[in-house]
């Protein structure tokens, strides 16, 4: 069973999924103001300061924040209307998790969404993670699947994305181990946050592993923006799922700029040819394909490809790769259904 805000679905019914977006989220966390004081920090997202998040996606503040309820929905119709079914929103508490909007974008745009629960990044925890247990921060994600968000009565359907730091933090390793007991107990599927440039996913699923979460309820999320198809290929082998989940993100600044993008982001077409080598590998049914959508300027309304990116640019760039359709459809369809299905009734 996969549970979504408008109740149980049969995993047959979800068409075609993106096992990873936002379709609310803030991230002002991450978008201090720039030293550089001509950069217009405070201005609205539009096309005449756009260069500037092409660049660095955190130089616009309300770039980071998508809090527009009526854009989300317009966005699903897009998605749906280029064959889309499903979407994963994996925005946590902190960074603006909102169960009866996404309720209303799904009953509004007839795409099933499933929402995620736990704890983001360390530099978003709420105060009360330091001091609870490892059982008590879980029993707190049970209760978001069981019984409802916040007396809302809408349950979440996957444990995540939870967040991990470059180096990872005790708290951080105190979420994971919550998110394992969780698991072990609900049976969904873990998105784990992974920061961009380290090679984390490989301690964080063993200790989940070692914690008896099984393989195939494990996901290592953002492995496609500093592509190490060593680091990627040893997490496959762990029998976990990877998820390029960066498709439509397509930035460089060089090193001597300096930012958190570190002189390396991987295009789209990079992650395509990796994609097909590794479906050549015989890795297809451990890989997921998404967006992360978690900017303004990647929605439809700001000038971006929108939801629908994979579905209508993303398909024929790995058919160009030599992936087959049926490959592709699998990777949208039962990979993301085996990942969210909970095994129950
Ligand atoms: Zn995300």
């Amino acid at each position: 069973m996969i549970q979504t805000v408008t109740g149980p679905a049969e995993r047959g019914s979800l068409g075609r999924v993106l096992a990873h977006e936002h379709l609310l989220i803030d991230l002002s966390v991450f978008a201090p103001p720039p030293e550089d004081k001509s950069i217009p920090y405070r201005e609205k997202l539009s096309l005449s300061n756009l260069r500037y998040v092409r660049k660095d996606p955190y130089l616009i503040l309300d770039n980071a924040i998508m809090d527009e309820t009526d854009t989300a929905i317009e966005e699903m119709k897009l998605f749906r209307a280029a064959g889309g079914g499903t979407v994963v929103d994996a925005t946590l508490d902190t960074i603006g998790r909102d169960p009866l909007a996404l309720r209303r974008i799904s009953e509004e745009s007839g795409v099933k969404i499933v929402m995620g629960c736990g704890f983001y990044v360390a530099a978003s925890h709420p105060a009360y993670v330091r001091e609870r247990t490892e059982r008590e921060l879980a029993e707190e994600i049970l209760r978001d699947l069981t019984e409802g968000v916040r007396g809302t009565g809408i349950r979440a359907g996957v444990i995540g994305e939870i967040g991990t730091s470059a180096v990872v933090t005790p708290e951080e390793w105190k979420c994971v181990a919550a998110a394992g007991i969780a698991q072990r107990e609900s049976g969904k599927g873990i998105h784990i946050h992974t920061s961009l440039y380290e090679r984390n996913g490989i301690a964080v699923a063993d200790k989940l592993l070692a914690m008896g979460v099984p393989p195939q309820k494990i996901c290592i999320d953002h492995i496609d923006v500093d592509i190490r198809e060593d680091y990627i290929k040893q997490l496959l082998d762990k029998g976990i799922y990877v998820e390029f989940d960066n498709f439509g993100k397509e930035y460089y600044i060089s090193k001597r700029e300096g930012n958190a993008l570190n002189g390396r982001f991987a295009y789209d077409l990079e992650r395509a040819q990796t994609v097909a080598r590794l479906l050549d590998a015989g890795y297809g049914k451990q890989i997921l394909l998404c967006n992360d959508i978690c900017l303004k300027n990647m929605l439809c309304r700001y000038g971006g490809f929108g939801y629908a990116h994979i579905l209508q640019n993303i398909r024929p760039m790995l058919g160009d790769c030599g992936v087959s359709d049926a490959q592709i459809e699998a990777m949208l369809t039962s990979n993301c259904a085996d990942f969210l299905d909970d095994g129950g009734v």
